[in-house]
């Protein structure tokens, strides 16, 4: 599962991130998901308690951030909102484009005890 994988990286990641600070637990995680990340909240909820079981991430409060979807048009520069990746510009249909953002997959601040 995709978001298993997810959570056992965020947890390495922390763990780490612990040792560093000399502390001990984690207390609070930020994490930012893009929209068009790929990754579903509910899944990752859903195994997150199991994995962190008996982790520095065990009981941590968890806050998630979404960033929308966003892209400017490689034709003609619009900037339009991008609710799935294959998504046109709407302005001249275009399917080339930059995008800049949605694709956050990342721990945005650590609050460690
Ligand atoms: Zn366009």
């Amino acid at each position: 599962m995709h978001e298993l994988s997810i959570a056992t990286s965020i947890i390495k990641t922390a763990e780490k991130e612990v040792e560093n600070g000399d502390g001990r637990k984690v207390l609070e995680i930020y994490l930012e998901i893009g929209k068009l990340s790929g990754v579903e909240i509910q899944s990752l909820n859903f195994v997150w308690e199991l994995s962190t079981n008996g982790t520095v991430l065990q009981d941590s409060k968890v806050i998630i951030t979404e960033p929308e979807g966003k892209a400017i048009c490689a034709e003609c520069d619009t900037e339009y909102p991008l609710e799935k990746i294959f998504d046109c510009c709407p302005k001249c249909n275009s399917p080339f484009k930059n995008i800049i953002s949605g694709k956050e997959l990342k721990i945005k601040k650590l609050i460690i005890n």
